[in-house]
């Protein structure tokens, strides 16, 4: 099934400008930013600027030049944020995608999360 792209999504609007955000960096592609409710000292959303509501719609649908340029803003921000491993910390990368995956903006997007002991990634299956 194809997907349908909803233009109205808080994402999309931060991407026309019509609603500000607090940008960490933008390609040429790409927009990082911090969420607005963040859940570690480092909370950071990197989205395509192109219109893509799933990871997988973007891994399928996206040009090479757009993945390249997501995949370089996905490691400028752990290093920007000095999350990267490579400085003794860490961080967890989650795409929440679809009505299990309890995906709340129908825009993709990556969490970048860090700072702190994370946890473990899921609770064990009821
Ligand atoms: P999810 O779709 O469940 O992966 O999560 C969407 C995320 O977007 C949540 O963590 C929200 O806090 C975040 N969010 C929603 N609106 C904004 C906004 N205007 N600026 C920054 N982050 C936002």
């Amino acid at each position: 099934m194809a997907y349908t792209y909803d233009d109205q999504n808080i994402f999309a609007k931060i991407l026309r400008g019509e609603v500000p955000n607090a940008t960490v960096l933008e390609t040429e592609h790409s927009l990082a930013f911090h969420d607005i409710s963040e859940q570690a000292p480092a909370h950071v959303l990197v989205i395509p600027k192109g219109a893509y509501v799933t990871y997988d719609h973007f891994a399928t649908q996206a040009s090479d030049a757009e993945i390249i340029d997501f995949t370089h803003a996905v490691g400028q921000v752990c290093q920007m944020t000095s999350i990267s491993p490579d400085r003794g910390g860490g961080y967890r990368m989650i795409s929440n995608a679809g009505p299990d995956g309890v995906q709340e903006v129908p825009h993709m997007h990556v969490h970048i999360l860090g700072g702190r002991m994370l946890g473990r990634m899921l609770g064990r299956m009821q």
